[in-house]
């Protein structure tokens, strides 16, 4: 018995002992444990100045059992001239695993492209001994609707736990450094008998992905190679990244549409982690800018914000002590938007935190010179980095490993803190209802588009938040906006639902931001509804919500989109319901995947389905090959069911196959005996090519994936291509010209021929590239035979459809007469939404949207309209009369002759093009486009008042009413330009159709138009 009370208070005594003693622990090696002497010396001979490096990463112990990382190398990690392949890391991490018991490796997924992602657990064994009996507890702090939001139960829970710290690596294949960094870091963690070192493995489980980006990665290291092969040579840029997208990778967290996201998502949600640390590469010397600089997101929670500035400030502090210079927190990365990897952890109740260190862009050893800017003092960078340096990738990974050491050591020592905010945080989601609200948000079950509306919803399940579905009819308070924005609500849902055809839209679904008096709303039974009483509710709450960012904000540059607002984006309803009588609700939880419902209702052989802009449409058309798919021009109602313009008539095709492909796709189908007697005309499964530069491929990349994802097939072309192909229209009836990010001159000429060519080919030096397309030469454009080319293309009947700026390359170069663009003085609409107005609801283009479609834009071109080639048009000032007698309303009057009558000037809304008139038909006749020919707007941005959805928008007025979308008929073919942007980074769902009307009713754009 006081043998057990000694034991006991002894024991006591040990804990008290390590948590003072732990605080003061001296950063460095143990002498007691050999160094790798060879290693050791290879580190120092890399590193191009002793400040360069701490006394963290200055050695490596040496281990009888464990390989370092020279055992696959050949050298040490970061040395001149080695790049390894995401295979060669994860070789090394399972050689780790089987020589220590401090390591264990999972694979979490694969990439588009078939490639593996692991991540690696690395921890005392004791830990790793209790790894699921420690998950078991850290989900009920992540759930504390487990434990009845009991405190005191989480208090033992967190007394109990131990944290995960999850470390992901170069999810941008140009910052390279981050593999061997974490490589070596996994051996210290596992190897290091330090008591620094032990006292991160005894407290913390750290959990490293090194290659996020793993078909990037590969690709990066083969243009390294081919680089160390060529040394006198330009380099050759990395042209694509992952399989769609490159620097946007780090874009998707909102979306959710590239495997690598989800991949990492579910690693940090299935692991419960605490912590999810991003490395990128792109700042001198080490820059956490996790903190950054406002306007902070607003729907994270604070004590998220001040964890930031903790562990961010004690980084800082511990590195400037080790005599490091330029490590530095703030900076003017605003955290604003949640599309960032590292967001998964701000907006499921952990940490987000994100490194820039230096690097190289490959592993050779450079001078590097750096801008005022980068290295001048400034109030939160008091030790910068050093004007000029020689830099090395090794420099680079003591950066990044002495960073990561003290930020695990100090996450460690205050493990206990860093739990309870876990679990705080967690339950302070729970309560979101009773304190800032909303109580959920509702989707309605009779939205007209079920099908987007299923697909929003599967977002947000993949995001791990719960739905729940409404069992019977419910009424709440629903605040309504103070400005009315009308819905972006095409009428008529067959389903029977309250909305009409052809009268007005369904009543608004636009949820509250404003604050008025409640008014009450009964939604149907079959309504999704999205509570704030889960654990994840900040993420559903932040996706779902609108954005305001001030015109007049502090912060000056806007680091990337202003909003997402996902409702708007997908063109489904979505209501802010601030009254908890919702939470009431009778309702069931969705155990399932959402899908919308389909299947063949009537008998008959004609089937119809209604337009209504779900994306399954174009699936279903192209799954049809063999049958014969007409279109309603008009609104027609069969049998009660109102169907919209442009609704399917199908005939020749099987039943059984419709039925499948209904039930697959979430498409109601319905059979009758006879057609409709309505206006129609063909539409085919045209054949699509994307075009894409060897400029850059970042943002039709999206486009790809828009078209992928619904099984739209397309020939994926370059400027090269079309500059060869002579008839292009042999080959293909629509061509896509995503935005390219370049303007019109560099389409055409591409990079300057100084120099070697720039292949992009498989070759044995490069087996990664030259799949997704290849090129003897980058450099090339698409030339003025590529221009002919087009020209000719359209000529002969073919579409071309441009964006954004290949919108304003499609102007320039003289595919739209009687489009001009002016130019923004003021405009900033910093990839905001905005709302449009339908002009022209007969043009194919608008079939099944109806008047106030919220679309993205990033400052995208002002069109203005002209009926005559060249000439120019756009916001006109208001007659003035000239100087005279009179009062300002009167007309002049000569004198000594009776008055005369004053012809009236020609008038024009802000899209159109003013009247012609008797000078110019008589005058410039040749300039005169034909009425056939003209510009034909089908849709415009709204009027300034009800302009503005979400985000930031600035000097609206220079773009309001403008025109958006417009179909330019030109020979046989069309132009069809917009200025915005309808297939966005996955969120602009409810947008994708318009192109889909362009592709599908290629060869009958003009149906419906009336000339003048
Ligand atoms: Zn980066």
């Amino acid at each position: 018995m006081i043998r057990l009370i000694h034991g006991f208070i002894a024991s006591l005594l040990i804990i008290a002992v390590c948590a003072v003693v732990n605080a003061q622990l001296k950063p460095g090696r143990d002498p007691n444990q050999p160094v790798d002497q060879e290693y050791t010396n290879k580190i120092r001979e890399y590193t191009t100045e002793t400040f360069f490096n701490s006394p963290l990463t200055d050695y490596l112990p040496a281990s009888a059992t464990v390989p370092t990382p020279m055992s696959v190398l050949g050298n040490v990690a970061g040395s001149p001239g080695k790049l390894p392949y995401a295979e060669e890391v994860y070789r090394y991490m399972r050689l780790l695993e089987k020589a220590s018991p401090r390591v264990k490796v999972y694979a979490i997924g694969t990439t588009e492209e078939g490639r593996e992602m692991i991540a690696v657990a690395v921890a005392s064994e004791q830990l790793l001994a209790r790894l699921d009996e420690n998950r078991a507890r850290l989900a009920k702090l992540a759930d504390p609707r487990a434990i009845n939001l009991n405190d005191d139960e989480a208090d033992k829970l967190v007394a109990a736990s131990f944290p995960i710290y999850y470390i992901t690596g170069t999810i941008h294949s140009t910052e390279t450094g981050s593999p061997t960094a974490l490589m070596e870091l996994a051996y210290r963690l596992a190897v290091d008998d330090s008591a620094y070192v032990k006292s991160i493995r005894d407290n913390v489980v750290t959990l490293i992905t090194p290659v996020v980006e793993v078909d990037g990665r590969n690709r990066m290291v083969d243009i390294y190679n081919w680089h160390l092969q060529h040394p006198s040579e330009s380099e050759l840029p990395l042209m694509y990244w992952g399989h769609y997208v490159a620097h946007d990778n780090n874009r998707d967290a909102i979306g959710l549409s590239l495997k690598l996201t989800r991949n990492v998502l579910n690693t940090f949600t299935g692991w419960k982690a605490q912590v999810l640390h991003d490395l990128h590469e792109s700042v001198p010397y080490l820059y956490d800018n996790t903190i950054g600089d406002g306007p902070y997101n607003a729907w994270v929670d604070p004590i998220l914000t001040d964890e930031w500035q903790i562990i961010g400030w004690n980084n800082v502090s511990e590195m400037t002590k080790f005599g490091m210079p330029g490590v530095f927190a703030h900076g003017n990365f605003d955290t604003w938007s949640p599309g960032y990897l590292m967001f998964i952890a701000a907006t499921h109740n952990g940490i987000s935190r994100l490194y820039e260190t230096f690097g190289n862009r490959g592993a050779d050893t450079l001078e590097r010179t750096l801008l005022p800017t980068e290295y001048q003092r400034t109030w939160y960078r008091q030790n910068p980095p050093l004007p000029k340096a020689k830099w090395s990738q090794r420099n680079n990974n003591n950066y990044q490993q002495t960073a990561l050491l003290t930020s695990l050591y100090y996450f460690g020592n205050n493990s206990k803190l860093f739990l309870k905010n876990f679990y705080l945080k967690s339950k302070r989601s729970v309560l979101k209802p009773r304190n800032e609200g909303p109580a959920a948000y509702v989707l309605p079950g009779d939205d007209p588009r079920p099908g987007n509306q299923a697909e929003l919803l599967r977002t947000l399940q993949a995001q791990g938040v719960e739905i729940h579905r409404a069992t019977a009819p419910f009424t709440v308070s629903v605040k309504p906006k103070k400005k009315s924005a009308p819905p972006a609500v095409a009428g008529g849902s067959p389903l029977g639902a309250s909305a009409s055809a052809t009268a007005s839209p369904s009543p608004s679904p636009t949820p509250a931001s404003a604050e008025t008096t409640g008014a009450a709303r009964t939604f149907p039974a079959g309504s999704y509804i999205v509570r704030m009483d889960q654990p994840y509710s900040r993420i559903a709450d932040a996706l779902l919500d609108y954005q305001y960012w001030a015109p007049n904000d502090p912060q000056p540059e806007v680091y990337d989109d202003t909003a997402w607002t996902m409702g708007e984006l997908a063109n489904v309803g979505v209501f802010r319901i601030v009254d908890t009588k919702v939470l009431d609700a009778p309702m069931n939880r969705v155990s399932s995947e959402i899908r919308a419902p389909g299947s063949i209702i009537g008998l008959g052989s004609t089937y119809l389905v209604n337009h209504n802009a779900d994306n399954a449409l174009v699936t279903l058309r192209y799954q049809l090959k063999d049958a014969s798919v007409e279109v309603a021009e008009e609104p027609f109602e069969v049998a009660g069911q109102k169907f919209n313009r442009g609704s399917f008539i199908i005939r020749k095709a099987s039943a059984d196959d419709l039925n499948r492909l209904g039930k697959e796709l979430g498409i109601q189908i319905y059979a009758i005996a006879d057609a409709p007697s309505v206006k129609t005309h063909e539409i085919k499964p045209a054949r699509v090519a994307l075009v894409h530069t060897w400029l850059d491929t970042q943002n039709e990349g999206w486009w790809r994936i828009a078209l992928d994802q619904l099984q739209v097939p397309y020939s994926y072309i370059s400027t090269q291509d079309v500059a060869r192909e002579g008839n292009l229209k042999a080959k293909y009836d629509v061509i896509l010209f995503a935005p390219v990010g370049a303007p019109p001159n560099a389409i055409v000429n591409g990079m300057p021929m100084y120099g070697n060519p720039l292949p992009w080919k498989t070759t044995s030096v490069t087996p990664n590239i030259g799949k997704i397309d290849s090129t003897d030469d980058m450099r090339p454009g698409l030339g003025w035979s590529g221009l002919m080319n087009l020209q000719k293309f359209v000529q002969q009947g073919g579409v071309f459809l441009s964006v954004d700026d290949t919108a304003n390359f499609a102007v320039n170069y003289g595919f739209t007469p009687g489009i001009s663009i002016a130019r923004a003085s003021r405009l900033r609409a910093v990839g905001d939404i905005l709302r449009m107005k339908t002009v022209d609801a007969t043009s194919p283009i608008a079939y099944g949207y109806a008047d106030s479609l919220a679309m993205y834009c990033s400052n995208g071109p002002i069109f203005n309209l002209s009926n005559m080639a060249g000439g120019t048009g756009g916001r006109r000032r208001a007659d003035q009369r000239v100087t005279g007698r009179g009062t300002p309303d009167d007309p002049d009057t000569v004198q000594g002759r009776p008055p005369v009558e004053i012809p009236e000037a020609p008038k024009a809304e802000v899209w159109e093009a003013l009247p012609l008139t008797d000078e110019q038909r008589h005058n410039n006749a040749v300039l005169v486009i034909p009425p056939g020919e003209r510009p034909r707007v089908v849709m415009r941005y709204a009027d300034l008042k009800d302009l503005f959805v979400s985000g930031l928008l600035d000097g609206g007025d220079e773009i309001a009413e403008h025109a958006a979308v417009i179909d330019v008929p030109s020979g046989r073919g069309h132009v069809v330009v917009f200025s915005t942007n309808p297939m966005w980074r996955g969120q602009t769902k409810g947008s994708y159709f318009l192109v889909f009307n362009a592709i599908l009713n290629f060869d009958n754009l003009n149906a419906g138009r009336k000339l003048e």
